[in-house]
């Protein structure tokens, strides 16, 4: 997901993933929520060992509020 695009004055991916945002929310939601593990992994939120035990379920947190 791009949060913001980094050549000056963008190339258009900012603007059009914005348009599109809630389908990415929900998306990243249920990938998130598809995930097997327990507590954060490479697959979903990146390694829990190398973020904190509660990765998981922050980034959930977040991508709820953000909906
Ligand atoms: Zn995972």
């Amino acid at each position: 997901m791009y949060l913001y695009d980094a050549i000056p004055g963008g190339i258009g991916f900012a603007e059009r993933l914005f348009r599109i945002r809630d389908v990415l929310l929900q998306r990243a939601l249920e990938h998130l929520d598809g995930c097997g593990c327990d507590d954060g992994c490479p697959s979903c939120v990146g390694p829990a060992a190398a973020l904190g035990a509660d990765v998981k379920t922050s980034t959930r947190d977040v991508l709820v509020l953000l909906r």
